[in-house]
This record gives C-alpha cells, structure tokens and sequence, in this order.
C-alpha cells in the first residue's frame, strides 16, 4: 500500500464528465489498496476568466484583493470532485489550503510555502478518505489566516510540496500532454515523448517543460527526493518519469525558502582558448568545434558574445592537459578562416593558462531576478575581475584570474551562505543521452551594451539595477575583444531578457552608461533562442560540434553562444527560430530511436 499525491491540472476536471472520470480513476486506485491526496486545479480556463473580470474593474488590481478572487476557481473544483467520489461511493472530503495547513509567505500572488502541518489532512487519511486539496492557496500565518496564492500554475508546487511534507511514496502530476516531450510538439510534429528525464535537465529546459511542469514543482522534487511522474489523464500510458537525485534528510520548514543557491563550484583544471575576429557567418563555430572534437578533446564553457562589425570572437575552456592539442586545431584553423571575403583581419588566438572557473548553482535561482547580479557585485567587492561570464537557468559560470580564486571563493561562500561544492564527475552520467531535449525560446529580445569599462564592478552595477526591478535575465556574455578608448580597456555585455521587459531595461540601463566614453546600448528583438539540454554531454566530446553543424547546414548563422554542463544555447535570427530547432532535434535523433550517436 503507497501513499500517492495526486495532481488533476485545469484542463482534467474542466467539465462535470471529466469529473467524473476522475473520480472513477481515482477510486481505482483507492481500490487497488493506496492512500490518496489529490491536489485539484480550478476547472478549464475558469482562473483566466476570473482575472479577466478583475481588469474589467481595474486595470491594476491589488494583488490581495486578486488572491481572494483567484483562490475561489480551486475551491470549487474540489467540491465538485469530492462530491463525485462520493456520489461513486468513495469516501472524499475536500480541504483548502488553509485547511491542510500550508503556510506561506506573506508575499501575495507569489508566495513560496514556508511549511505545512498536515495534521487534520493525516486524519482523514487514517478515515480512509481520499483527501481533495485546493492547489495553488495557503495562508500567511497561522493568526492571520490571509490566503495567498503561489503563482500561476502553482497547483504542480501544492502537490509536490504535500508529497515532501506527508513522505509520499510518489507524486504523479495528471495533465492533457502525455508526459514531457523532446520538443515543443507545435513546432516539431516528430516530437517524441521522453521516458524520464532528470530534475537538473527539466529545469534546464524550463523554456520547454513550464507549461507542463512548474519550475517550483521540479525544484521541490529535486530538493526533496521526491519520485514525480507527469502522465496523461486520459489514458494510461505511465508517462515521463522526472528523477530526483538521492538526498539526505532534509528539514521541513522554510520548504520552499532553500537557498537560491545551492553551492559554490570550483575548477582551476581549465584553460581559456580564445579565438578573435573570425567572420560572422554560419559554419565557423561548427568547424572550429568539429576539427577540435576529433582530436577526442572535451570543451568545457563555450561562448560566442555578439558580433562586432562582421566579425565574432569564440572562446571555449578546456581542461590544461589538453590545452596544447586545443591550441594546435585552434591555430590550423585560423588561417582557413582568411578565404572568406569579409576577413579583412586576421584572426588572432589568445591562450590563458592562469584562469579558473568558479560557478554559483541552484534550482533556486529560477524567478529570482538578481543572484547573478550578487555574484557579480561579490567579486566586484573582493576586487575580482572577471574575464568570462556564461549563465544558464540554474547556474552562473565565471572565468577569473587563478591568483583570485581564494578570495572569489570565500567571499562567494560568505554571500550565499554556503560551501564549496566538492569537484563534481563522481556521477557517471555517460549512459544518460547526450541530448534528452531541445527547446526554443522566441519571446526573448538581446541587450547589447557597447563598451563597457573593463574594471571589477561594472557589471554587478548592471546587473544589480535591472534586478532591482524585478528584471530577468538570461545568457549574460561579455565579449573577449577588448578596446582601448583612450586608455580604458572596455569589452561589450550582452545578454537576454523578456521581450516585454526589453524597453523598461533600456530605460533602466541608459542613465547608468551615460558617463561611459561611447557607451551604447543596441536592443534586438528579431531573435530566438534554440537550447539543448542532456546530463549526458559531460564528457562527451563532439555534442557541441555536432549541434553547430547541424545549424551550419542550413545555414543559420549563430550570434550568441552560452553553455552550462547540460546545455548548450545559441542565439539565431528569429525567422530561423523553427528551421534550427527542427535542425537540432533530429540531428540528435530525438525523432527516432532513443539512442543519440554523436560523431566525434
Ligand atoms: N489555477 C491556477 C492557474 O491557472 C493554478 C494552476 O492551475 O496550477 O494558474
Ligand atoms: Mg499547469
């Protein structure tokens, strides 16, 4: 007998037959000997409807008011459920958030949950009823008893969370979607459904996996051990199983307060290879990247910032050992890239030996605007420059002077209140797919700011300022070409955002670069970003080149490039958006077998 959390999204009990049904599944299971809370979503699209009634009143309406409308769509999707149990006769009691005893913060419209006292809810389990929640609601306090909600599509984080609190055996989050598929099915009709995937690898893919799976959802799971399956209401097929890493025991209170990060990482093992002013234009990357994966040779960090006139600088790292052979394609190469027209330069490679990388992760980071912002302001305040920056969603990756990297360590450990991570590769991940999924963002617009000073704290300003109204940001980049206007060293910093925050960060940002001799800021919303993401790319030489080809061989020419361990991004034009993802998803075979053959 297991205790199952159970999760009905909006779509599953968006009419009284659907209701029905799943009343009938869930007395099956109730039938086959398992102890059941199910976690309900407000019917169909009914939250839309309601938040659309309160901007009829007022465009602007206090988030209070907005939680005390808002909480009514769950509460009557729980009464009609357990109405329908019992109506089958299974025993059924339905509860709101504030009667499970989820308390949140006191943060409305966005609260995180701080813990849950399940009692009463136990109690009815020990009744044999199947407990009907409210998703999506708590309270604030045990006196005030204010309702909050946790954000939309916060229902998956209710059910999580109540499985990390009651020791549930599973959680298994029923939606319209069969499970969690290798792309967006709209764009790639060949879009294949994933068997599982790993905690790390859907936050990863949050541009793809959110609308399937809260963010929050994945990142209690992950904190907590808690085995997730997202499956299909209407049949029973199992499913994508969502894979927690093993975890200690871990406290209950401030559930969903974890740090935003996590730890710090460390690596002194790399080098930087640089490679300047090579024309802009698709293939570059893709046989830079080739040549040096058939000498077997593992890229770590790769970045490409925007490009500067018609050209662009590519920068990897690489562990020391191998640095020489690096160095060698890297130097072949160069003189191949002079035949094209526009190579009026020639292109120059830079070595660095005495870099370290030092990184901050967590889960915690995702909709927390400013955590890189901190790093960097940290480093900034330890006088630490930084020389490379490369950021994913759950991780920001800088490349510093080895000489600093005490300091950089302490001083980050100090700000995020946490340890240093020991050094990674303990986990074997090369029996995991190199690629498990690709995902394309195209609400995206890219920042430029042109000649930033090179100096420890620029980009912590920056940074800080677009954070501090509640900005995210994504793929931050700074440029390896430094210039020197009269006499200050300054490179470029690009980076995404939403591109509904494109205009306000212009505003925000404009003021800040206004004393910067030629400082200027260029904003392109014609782009897209296509993202693969796979545990198994960790030293798996060739993943990289093998996605730059595949984009080279239609011709897509990539602006920006940003890589974490698991995920590789690329910056295209946006009417090239569709071409690449469709141009990535099958040159990793996720159309076909499951197994990726990546040439090396
Ligand atoms: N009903 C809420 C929403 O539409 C919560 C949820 O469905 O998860 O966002
Ligand atoms: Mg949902």
């Amino acid at each position: 007998m297991a205790l199952i959390v159970q999760k009905f999204g909006g779509t599953s009990v968006g009419t009284v037959e659907r209701i029905q049904a799943v009343a009938q599944r869930i007395k099956r299971t109730v039938q086959g000997g398992n102890s059941l809370v199910v976690v309900v979503s407000a019917m169909g699209k009914s939250t839309d409807v309601l938040v659309d009634l309160a901007q009829q009143i007022s465009p602007n309406p206090c988030r209070r008011e907005m939680d005390m409308l808002l909480s009514t769509g769950e509460q009557v999707s729980i009464a009609l459920l357990s109405l329908a149990l019992q109506e089958i006769d299974q025993p059924a009691i339905s509860l709101t958030g504030a009667q499970v005893g989820i308390v949140t913060e006191a943060e409305h419209s966005r609260a995180r949950i701080l813990e849950i006292r399940p009692d009463r809810l136990e109690h009815h389990l020990r009744e044999g009823k199947v407990v009907v929640v409210a998703g999506f609601q708590g309270i604030s306090s045990v006196e005030h008893l204010e309702i909050t909600t946790l954000g939309r599509g916060g229902s998956d984080t209710s059910a999580v969370a109540l499985a990390a609190a009651l020791k549930a055996d599973f959680c298994e989050i029923y939606t319209d979607v069969p499970g969690i598929l290798t792309t967006d099915p709209r764009l790639v009709p060949e879009a294949q459904l994933m068997a599982e995937i790993t905690c790390d690898e859907m936050l990863e893919l949050a541009s793809l996996g959110a609308k399937v799976l809260h963010p929050r959802a994945v990142e209690i799971a992950r904190n907590y051990g808690i085995p997730l399956v997202v499956r299909s209401s209407w049949s029973d097929e199992p499913g994508t199983k969502v894979v927690a890493p093993p975890v200690q025991n871990r406290s209950l209170v401030g559930l969903e307060i974890a740090k935003a990060v996590d730890g710090v990482e460390y690596d002194a093992d790399q080098a930087k290879v640089a490679l300047l002013r090579v024309p802009d234009r698709p293939g570059v990357a893709s046989k830079l990247f080739r040549d040096i994966a058939q000498q077997q040779v593992d890229i770590d960090l790769i970045i490409q910032s925007i490009h500067d006139g018609n050209s662009n600088d590519i920068a990897f790292t690489v562990v020391k050992d191998l640095l020489n052979t690096a160095e060698a394609v890297t130097s072949a190469i160069a003189p191949a890239l002079r035949s094209y027209p526009e190579a009026d330069q020639e292109a120059e490679i830079i070595v660095e030996k005495g870099i370290a990388k030092i990184a901050i992760a967590g889960a915690g980071m995702i909709g927390r605007p400013g955590i890189a912002a901190k790093m960097f302001k940290t480093l900034a305040d330890v006088g630490v420059n930084i020389e490379m920056i490369s950021t994913s969603e759950v991780k920001v990756s800088c490349v510093i002077d080895q000489r600093d990297a005490d300091r950089a360590i302490a001083a980050l450990s100090n700000a995020f209140g946490v340890t240093l991570s020991p050094p990674k590769n303990q986990t074997d991940t090369s029996h995991l797919p190199a690629v498990r999924g690709v995902a394309l963002d195209q609400d995206q617009a890219q920042i430029a700011i042109r000649h930033v000073p090179d100096r420890p704290g620029m980009a912590a300003q920056l940074f800080t300022a677009l954070a501090e109204a509640n900005i995210s940001v994504d793929m931050i980049i700074q440029s390896q070409r430094c210039r020197i206007n009269q006499g200050t060293p300054c490179r470029d910093i690009a980076f995404m955002v939403a591109e509904g925050d494109s205009s306000q960060a212009e505003a925000i940002l404009q003021p800040l670069i206004k004393d910067w001799l030629d400082a200027a800021i260029v904003v392109n919303k014609a782009i897209a970003k296509v993202s693969i993401v796979g545990s198994g790319m960790i030293g798996h030489p060739g993943v990289a080149a093998h996605f730059f080809a595949a984009l080279a061989q239609e011709n897509i020419n990539i602006e920006m490039i940003a890589t974490s361990e698991i995920k590789i991004s690329c910056v295209v034009p946006q009417d090239r958006g569709v071409d690449a993802l469709k141009a990535a998803h099958s040159a990793f075979n996720l159309a076909g077998t499951k197994t990726v053959t990546v040439p090396a």
